[in-house]
């Protein structure tokens, strides 16, 4: 998601990717009322509005408890080593994820190990098996673009096998399969609050769930250097508490999330009945296609065949569009040493993948314009 960043205030786009501006003035009065509040109580580090936060999400997500960290990628991390991964473990993961999956299993000093993609775009889970070592210790499934994995089968062979399961859910707070909500089935569940996301901070947050009170209470002491309710230290650790102030914005937004999600559905659902006629696109299934999948599209993420002509004529018409983690999967970056794993489906997956405009303040005719255009491209 930090692929974000390279964009600029453009004068002259019709649709943003994100639309931080306006989703600030619908919030504006409350947001600078609670900041007002938080700032003249002084109540800045590991207070009540965090302990808020974590009570409401691990509500939310359907977990025992919650803790509240400083981003996702120290999420998976602090859960990897709070599971007891260490050096020389390998850990099977996707290579299409943001970076930070991978690097987070490098610092908790694992191995990732990475298997291909099926045509949901995550972890194809037939392929797990063969990708288990004697040195297999753990499996980080990512739940994509608002999807989860198929996760009875990941399940199931991570039970046969004794691995322990932590699921990257930066992409998938409130989705749920068999109504089981991503961040629930694992020893942890990993969420971002990265602006961007589905529930984004105004800064980088993010927190773990999980059914655990031991991997909780590690998590909680990993993330304040070490110190354990007793005052003592626990051995060497890290800075990676959620900021108080975060936490109160996040309350706001908890409170609103469902609204949210359904927005983002509809969108979706919008998209699907304007371009499922273009038989050149391979589209996510539209909302409620499956029974099994509740999905929240935190991206519309779609293949297009001419991806790179595609994307000139939507920015030349105004529309922003990414493609996801600048083009290249994790393997693909050569400084990472992960090049030698084979993983056609993935390869073949950024040679025609792209993301348009999905977030809440899109408005329908700026759906209606984007589809227009995508069609246009095609003749339909
Ligand atoms: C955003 C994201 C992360 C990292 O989240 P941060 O909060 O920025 O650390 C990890 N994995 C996936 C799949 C993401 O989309």
């Amino acid at each position: 998601m930090t692929a974000l960043l390279p964009l600029k205030t453009q004068p002259g786009w019709k649709v943003r990717f994100v639309d931080y501006p306006r989703q600030f003035r619908k919030m504006e009065t409350e947001i600078m009322e609670t900041i007002h509040s938080v700032l003249s109580q002084g109540d800045l580090i590991l207070r009540r509005q965090l302990l808020d936060f974590e009570s409401g999400f691990a509500e939310f997500v359907g977990t025992r408890f919650a803790v509240g960290l400083s981003n996702c990628t120290d999420a998976i991390h602090l859960s990897l080593r709070a599971a007891g991964i260490k050096a020389g473990d390998e850990v099977i993961t996707v290579s299409h994820t943001f970076v930070a999956t991978a690097a987070a299993i490098h610092h908790a000093g694992a191995v990732p190990v990475l298997v291909d993609i099926g045509d949901d775009h995550n972890m194809d889970v037939r392929l797990l098996e063969k990708a288990i070592t004697p040195k297999t210790r753990a499996i980080v499934p990512v739940h994509l673009n608002g999807r989860l994995c198929d996760m009875d089968p990941l399940m199931t062979v991570a039970e046969k096998h004794g691995l322990i399961v932590i699921e990257d859910s930066a992409q998938a707070l409130g989705a749920s399969y068999r109504d089981k909500r991503g961040g629930s089935f694992g020893a942890a569940g990993c969420f971002s609050f990265y602006p961007a996301k589905l529930l984004g901070a105004f800064g980088d947050a993010g927190a773990l769930t999980t059914h655990s009170e031991e991997i909780a209470e590690k998590v909680r002491s990993l993330r304040d250097h070490g110190r354990n309710k007793a005052g003592d230290i626990d051995g060497w650790s890290f800075n990676c508490r959620m900021d108080n102030l975060q936490a109160a914005l996040l309350n706001l937004k908890l409170a609103r999330l469902s609204e949210c999600i359904a927005r983002r559905r509809e969108i979706a659902r919008l998209y699907h009945e304007r371009l499922s006629s273009v038989t050149e696109l391979r589209l996510p299934p539209p909302p409620g296609a499956s029974g099994i999948y509740y999905d929240v599209f935190q991206n519309y993420e779609i293949e297009a065949p001419q991806r790179d002509k595609l994307v000139s004529f939507l920015k030349e018409k105004g529309i922003e569009i990414l493609i996801p983690w600048g083009g290249k999967g994790v393997h693909q970056f050569k400084a990472l040493g992960l090049s030698d794993f084979e993983l056609p489906r993935t390869e073949r997956l950024f040679r025609n993948v792209l993301m348009l405009p999905l977030h809440t303040e899109l408005t329908d005719d700026q759906i209606e314009y984007v589809s227009d255009v995508v069609r246009k491209f095609y003749g339909c």
